[in-house]
């Protein structure tokens, strides 16, 4: 198993570095980051100024082959899928790919300031959510844990950073030591 964190259209490297190494540390399995390209026109909605999250996943599936384990997309645009107004992120269950959007993630969207650690924590949490699901985990109702669902920024915020201790069985390789 590996894990490769590919940033799209992703200015934030700082954010990525700090992703990947501590989703290194959260993990027993290597994680690197990955070169993808998508063709990011075709899932643009022009009426929604959103990109389609199901689509781009879609794109990535026939770009992806050669690499092993799962491929975590980070983006910084705004996501959707038409039965919702917005996704923080789509995962395929037991699948391979999975997909984070920062945009709703920033301090600045809501309150207009910056909070680099609030983002790093949120957009950690998304991860590991989204990661889940490649793992066969669905929603679980435990506020601790991060497969819990999140309607909202403030309840990212609330629910816990890692897998609590049922979900965490069905996640290979997951160091709940470093879960602190
Ligand atoms: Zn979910
Ligand atoms: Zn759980």
């Amino acid at each position: 198993m590996r894990i490769n964190v590919a940033p799209i259209r992703f200015a934030n490297s700082e954010l990525t570095k700090r992703v990947v190494e501590t989703l290194g540390r959260v993990f027993r399995f290597p994680v690197d980051t990955a070169a993808l390209e998508l063709d990011l026109d075709a899932a643009f909605s022009k009426e929604r100024n959103q990109y389609y999250s199901t689509k781009l996943i879609a794109d990535a599936l026939g770009k992806t082959g050669d690499l092993e384990g799962k491929v975590l997309m980070l983006v910084d645009f705004d996501l959707y899928v038409p039965v919702f107004t917005f996704l923080f992120g789509e995962a395929q269950l037991e699948g391979k790919h999975s997909i984070v959007s920062v945009c709703r993630l920033h301090e600045e969207f809501y309150t207009g300031k910056t909070d680099d650690e609030a983002l790093f924590q949120r957009t950690m949490k998304e991860a590991l959510h989204e990661l889940g699901h490649n793992f066969g985990l669905v929603h679980c109702k435990d506020w601790n844990c991060v497969m819990h669902t999140s309607r909202g920024v403030e309840e990212i915020d609330v629910k816990g950073a890692y897998y609590c201790d049922r979900c965490a069985e069905r996640v290979p390789g997951f160091v709940k030591s470093a879960a602190v």
